[in-house]
C-alpha cells in the first residue's frame, strides 16, 4: 500500500515547496484494515496528516461493550494460541522481521504521514521492530522454558519453575513511535502466550493496523489480536477494566490514572512515562561526538521522544567549544517533509504539540533566557513545524525548566564540577533517561551509576539502549514502571509458577521420630547446610 496522489491533487517532485500536497490511502485496503477494529457504535473518527493537515481516514469508534466483547474474543484465542508450541510461536516472529523490511517503504510512508516525522527517524521504527522480532524470536527458550530451582531438601525436592501466560495483555500505545510501540510490546506477550486487545492512539491508527495486518500475513492467528479505537479515557480505561495485565505508553499524569485502575483489579502493568532526560558534556569528551550525539538525541522525531534529551550540562573547561560546534550543527538541520531520506527533521504531530512548545519557549524567553539559536514556528515548511532550538540562562520558574516539552527545545547549561553534575541531572520528578559523554568509559561508567534513570548512554545519546533490545529498557520515579525489553520485557507477560515434586522422604518426622528430636536434627541439618553451601 503505497501512498499516491489524493482525487484531483498531484504529488510535487518535492513536497517540501509545496505544502498543500496531498496523498491517499487506497480506500479497499483502509477497508480491509479498519474491519479489524471491533465496533458497534456506528460513529466514527478521523485522523489527519500532520505534514499537511489533510484527512487521512475515517475509523469505527469503539464502545466500552465493545472492549469487553474483544476481550472475549482474544479469551478463546489465547486459549488454543497457548497450547502452540514455542518454536512454532517463535517462527512467526522471525516471518514478521522479514516482512518488516521488505515491506518497509510502505511502512516508512504510513509512520511519516500519520506522525509527521522525518524518514531517517521513522527508519528507527522500522529497525526496532526488526531487531526485536528476531531477539525475540531467537530467546524463546531462553526466556520462557521451565527452569529448575533448589528444593528444599537437596536432592529430594525437585522445583520446575513454570511461566504461565497472564492470559490477555491490554495496550494502549502512542502516537510518537506509531510503529514500534504498537507492535513491540505485543511481540513479547503474543511470545509468551497471551493474547492482545490493543487500543492505538487515535493520531496515528493506520500505521498500528498495517503492523498489525503484517503480523498476520506473518501467521498470527485472526482473534488473537484485537483492536478497538476510540477515545483514550473511555476506550483506554476500558481495557484497563477488563484485561489481566495493561502496558501503557503515554503521559505520567495519564499513567498514574491507568496504574491506580490496574491497582484495584489487582492486576499489573508496565508504564512507559515522561522524561526531562539529561546530557552531562564532561570535560574529558570528544566535543565534535558530542555535539552530534546531543543534535540526534535533542531533535530525534522533532524531540517526541520519551528517551529524547531536553537538558545538557556541560562542564565549564569545554563550554564554549562545545556550544559553537552544537549550534553550527543544529543550525544546519534541514527541516522538510519529503518522503525521502533528505530531512533532518519533520514536524510535530499536532497544534496541541506545536501549542506546548511555543508556550515553553516564549515563557522562557519572557522570563529571562536567551534563544541561542531556533525559537519560531515555521509555517512556510508546513503548519506544525517547529525550529530546532536550543535555549541557555534558563531557570527554575520557567516552564521549560522541568515540566516535558516533548518537542525540538533543548536548554543548556555549565557545571563545574561532575558531583554538581550528577546532582543537577538527578533533579526532577522524571528518571528515564540520561546521557554522558567522555573519552573515559569507566568514569562515565561510575557516574551512571549515581543516575537516578532507567537506562544511562555513554557516548550516545538514548540510542545504544534502545537498539540494545536484550538489555531493559524504562523508567524511574514519574518515568514509570516496569520495563520493556529483554528478559524483564517478557516476564512482565508471566506468571511464575514454582512446581515441586517431593521424593523418598516426606516434609515430616520419619521412623517414628519425635517432634522434638525432628527439630533438633532439623536445626543441626541447617546449620550444616549452611556451612556446606558457599556459593
Ligand atoms: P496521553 O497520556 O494523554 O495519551 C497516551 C495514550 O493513552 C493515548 O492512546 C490515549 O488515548 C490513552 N489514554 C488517555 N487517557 C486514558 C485513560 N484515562 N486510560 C487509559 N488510556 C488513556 O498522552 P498524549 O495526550 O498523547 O500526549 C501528551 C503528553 O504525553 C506528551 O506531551 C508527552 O509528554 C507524553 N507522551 C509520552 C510518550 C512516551 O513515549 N513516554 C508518548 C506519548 C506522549
Amino acid at each position: 500500500m503505497t501512498l499516491h496522489p489524493g482525487a484531483g491533487t498531484a504529488v510535487p517532485a518535492d513536497p517540501e515547496h509545496d505544502p498543500t500536497a496531498t496523498y491517499a490511502l487506497d480506500p479497499a485496503v483502509v477497508r480491509r484494515l479498519t474491519s479489524r477494529i471491533v465496533s458497534t457504535t456506528g460513529e466514527a473518527q478521523k485522523s489527519t496528516a500532520p505534514f499537511t493537515g489533510q484527512p487521512i481516514a475515517s475509523l469505527p469508534v469503539s464502545s466500552p461493550a465493545d472492549v469487553v466483547t474483544a476481550t472475549a474474543q482474544a479469551r478463546a484465542a489465547q486459549r488454543s494460541w497457548a497450547t502452540v508450541p514455542l518454536d512454532l510461536r517463535a517462527r512467526m516472529l522471525l516471518r514478521l522481521h522479514d516482512l518488516v523490511l521488505d515491506r518497509q517503504d510502505e511502512i516508512l510512508d504510513l509512520i511519516q504521514w500519520e506522525s509527521g516525522k522525518s524518514r531517517k527517524h521513522a527508519f528507527e521504527e522500522v529497525a526496532h521492530v526488526a531487531m526485536t522480532a528476531r531477539y525475540y524470536g531467537r530467546t524463546a527458550h531462553r526466556h520462557l522454558a521451565p527452569s529448575r530451582r533448589m528444593g528444599v531438601y537437596p536432592g529430594l525436592t525437585r522445583i520446575d519453575v513454570n511461566r504461565i501466560p497472564r492470559g490477555v495483555v491490554g495496550i494502549i500505545s502512542p502516537w510518537n513511535y506509531p510503529f514500534t510501540m504498537a507492535l513491540s510490546d505485543g511481540l513479547a506477550a503474543l511470545l509468551a502466550g497471551n493474547a492482545v486487545v490493543h487500543k492505538p492512539d487515535s493520531q496515528t491508527p493506520v500505521t498500528a493496523l498495517f503492523g498489525i495486518d503484517l503480523l498476520t500475513q506473518a501467521g498470527m492467528p485472526g482473534d488473537l489480536w484485537q483492536l478497538v479505537y476510540g477515545p483514550g479515557d473511555v476506550v483506554g480505561s476500558a481495557i484497563v477494566d477488563n484485561t489481566d495485565y495493561v502496558c501503557f505508553t503515554g503521559s505520567t499524569r495519564t499513567g498514574r490514572a491507568v496504574a491506580t485502575r490496574a491497582a484495584e483489579r489487582l492486576i499489573g502493568a508496565s508504564l512507559e512515562l515522561g522524561g526531562k532526560n539529561p546530557m552531562l558534556v564532561l570535560r574529558d569528551a570528544d566535543l565534535d561526538r558530542a555535539a552530534e550525539g546531543a543534535v540526534r538525541a535533542c531533535f530525534s522525531s522533532a524531540g517526541q521522544l520519551c528517551v529524547s534529551l531536553e537538558r545538557v550540562y556541560v562542564a565549564d573547561q569545554v563550554f564554549e567549544p562545545f556550544m559553537k560546534r552544537f549550534v553550527q550543527r543544529t543550525e544546519a538541520m534541514k527541516l522538510s517533509s519529503a518522503f525521502d531520506y533528505s530531512a533532518d527533521m519533520g514536524c510535530l504531530i499536532s497544534q496541541a504539540q506545536l501549542d506546548t512548545v511555543v508556550h515553553h519557549v516564549d515563557d522562557a524567553r519572557d522570563k529571562g533566557a536567551t534563544v541561542v539559536t531556533g525559537g519560531r514556528p515555521r509555517p512556510d515548511v508546513g503548519p506544525l513545524f517547529y525550529e530546532p532550538t536550543v535555549l541557555s540562562g534558563v531557570r527554575p520558574g520557567m516552564s521549560c525548566f522541568s515540566d516535558e516539552t516533548f518537542g525540538p527545545v533543548v536548554s543548556v547549561y555549565r557545571f563545574s564540577d561532575e558531583r554538581e553534575a550528577v546532582e543537577r541531572a538527578n533533579d526532577g520528578q522524571y528518571g528515564l533517561n540520561a546521557s554522558i559523554f567522555t573519552r573515559d568509559g569507566a568514569r562515565g561508567r561510575r557516574l551512571a551509576s549515581q543516575i537516578r534513570c532507567g537506562t544511562v548512554n555513554i557516548n550516545e545519546g538514548y540510542g545504544a539502549t534502545f537498539g540494545s533490545v536484550d538489555s531493559p529498557m524504562g523508567g524511574m520515579r514519574d518515568s514509570g514502571l516496569g520495563r520493556r525489553q529483554g528478559a524483564e520485557g517478557i516476564h512482565r507477560y508471566v506468571e511464575p509458577q514454582a512446581v515441586a515434586t517431593q521424593r523418598l522422604l516426606s516434609l515430616r518426622p520419619v521412623l517414628g521420630m519425635s517432634q522434638e528430636r525432628y527439630a533438633r536434627t532439623l536445626t543441626t541439618t541447617l546449620r550444616l547446610l549452611k556451612k556446606a553451601h558457599r556459593p
